[in-house]
Formats: structure tokens, C-alpha cells, sequence
């Protein structure tokens, strides 16, 4: 058997540094930039090792998968974050589990998680998911909403029984204006922050940059990125 801790250990020392690194060139202190890792197709006894090293911050993309994950690492000191396009009917399984849901991008879906929120006495946190590729209106090729109806749904979850609306966040388009321009698309999100807190000054989190663009993403101004390869190896097949 391979060194698993140790292999996770360094990665996540290399993840450190370039997240250290890219604070102290920004001129940002470090602790602005919270680290998530994504657990995604690796098992939950990775997730346990993570913990163990220290991550606090984990997120998943499919509850199918997500759900019995956290189920046996219930023990953990984790927060879990929810990333992936979200439907309906797996709201109550993923309110079982998120902490916060980062992939709120359609009433329907405040109103669904409000719901559980509600049933369920566990606050949610949310982070509206901005689609850059979607134009001014309309949703994104992988969810979201447009930039131009982030002020509606802001207002929806606000004003939400059981919700809480923490801020933005996006995936770098691959299509569109901003297709291979993460600067450009990570500071779009960033004002966007900033329009958004004038209204919801908690709504402070701005997640963005995963392994590949990190750098990026804490020059722009985000607060929380969200690193899978980097720390857990390359995935195998899709995910
Ligand atoms: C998989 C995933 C990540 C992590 O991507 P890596 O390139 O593995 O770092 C970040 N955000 C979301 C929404 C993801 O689905």
C-alpha cells in the first residue's frame, strides 16, 4: 500500500504555499483565503486523512455520492460544502448534510432548501452561483444564474426562513467572453460582490479558482478557493 497521508501531506503543503504565495504577492493576509478541498470520486477515508491533516473545509458535487461520504465522517469536525448542479429532489438529502450550498442559482431551489431549512431546524448557508457565459439573463451551460439576476435571487434567499446568504460564486467559463480569461472573470465576480454586499453587507464569501487558477483567483479577491486535483490527485474518468 502507498503512503496515502504522506502523498496527501505534501500535496496539500504545495496547495499551502501557492496559496501563501499568492496572498503575499496581492498584498492579502493569508487567513483572508479559506481553503476547501474537494472530496469528489476519492473516498471518505481521504476525507478522514484530511481531517486529520487539518482541512476544515470539504465540498462535493453529487449527493448520490456526497450522502453516504458524509454520513461516515459524521465524527469530523468538517464543514461541508455542496458544489454541484442541484435538483430539486435531492434538496432534502443534501440539507441533511451542507453546511453550505454553493450552487444556489434558481428560486425554485431558495424555496425547496428554505423548506428543508425550515423542517429540519439547521441553518443553510448559501452562495449564489454566477454563470459568466450566461449573458444578461437566462442560466449557464453547467447552472447559474446570469450576473443580471443576482440581485433578485439575492433578495429571494435573504429573505428565506432558514437560509443565510454568505455571497457569490462561480466556475471559470469555458465558453463565452471570459472562456481562458480567468483574471478577467474572477474580477467580474468580484465586483459583483462588491454590488451585492451594498445591499447584504454579510454576504461576504466569494468563492473561485480551483487547482489550475487559484493564483488568480486570490489576486482578483476571492475568499474561499475550492482545490480538488491538487490535493487529491488526478481524478479518474469524468468528475
Ligand atoms: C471539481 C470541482 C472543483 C475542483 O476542481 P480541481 O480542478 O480538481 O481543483 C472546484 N469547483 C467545482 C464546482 C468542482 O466541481
Amino acid at each position: 500500500m502507498t503512503d496515502r497521508k504522506g502523498e496527501i501531506a505534501a500535496n496539500l503543503a504545495r496547495v499551502e504555499q501557492r496559496i501563501a504565495a499568492a496572498c503575499a504577492a496581492a498584498g492579502r493576509p493569508r487567513e483572508d483565503v479559506t481553503l476547501i478541498v474537494v472530496t469528489k470520486t476519492y473516498p471518505a477515508s481521504d476525507v478522514r486523512i484530511l481531517s486529520e491533516l487539518g482541512v476544515r473545509h470539504v465540498a462535493e458535487n453529487r449527493d448520490q455520492e456526497a450522502a453516504p461520504k458524509a454520513a461516515e465522517c459524521v465524527d469530523l469536525p468538517l464543514v461541508w460544502h455542496f458544489v454541484g448542479q442541484l435538483q430539486t429532489n435531492k434538496v432534502r438529502s443534501v440539507a441533511g448534510y451542507a453546511d453550505v450550498v454553493q450552487s444556489v442559482d434558481r428560486v425554485r431551489l431558495v424555496t425547496a432548501l428554505s423548506k428543508e431549512a425550515v423542517r429540519t431546524g439547521r441553518e443553510l448557508g448559501c452562495l449564489l452561483q454566477v454563470a459568466l457565459d450566461a449573458g444578461e439573463s437566462g442560466r449557464g451551460e453547467r447552472g447559474g444564474v446570469a450576473p443580471g439576476g443576482v440581485e433578485e435571487l439575492a433578495g429571494a434567499v435573504a429573505a428565506a426562513p432558514g437560509l443565510r446568504l454568505d455571497g457569490l460564486m462561480t466556475v471559470a467559463p469555458l465558453t463565452g467572453e471570459y472562456a481562458g480569461r480567468q483574471p478577467a472573470a474572477f474580477a467580474r465576480l468580484v465586483d459583483l460582490s462588491t454590488d451585492l454586499r451594498r445591499a447584504h453587507p454579510a454576504a461576504t464569501m466569494v468563492s473561485a479558482g480551483m487547482s489550475a487558477d487559484l493564483e488568480e483567483a486570490v489576486a482578483a479577491g476571492a475568499t474561499h478557493v475550492r482545490v480538488g486535483t491538487a490535493v487529491l490527485g488526478v481524478r479518474p474518468g469524468l468528475g
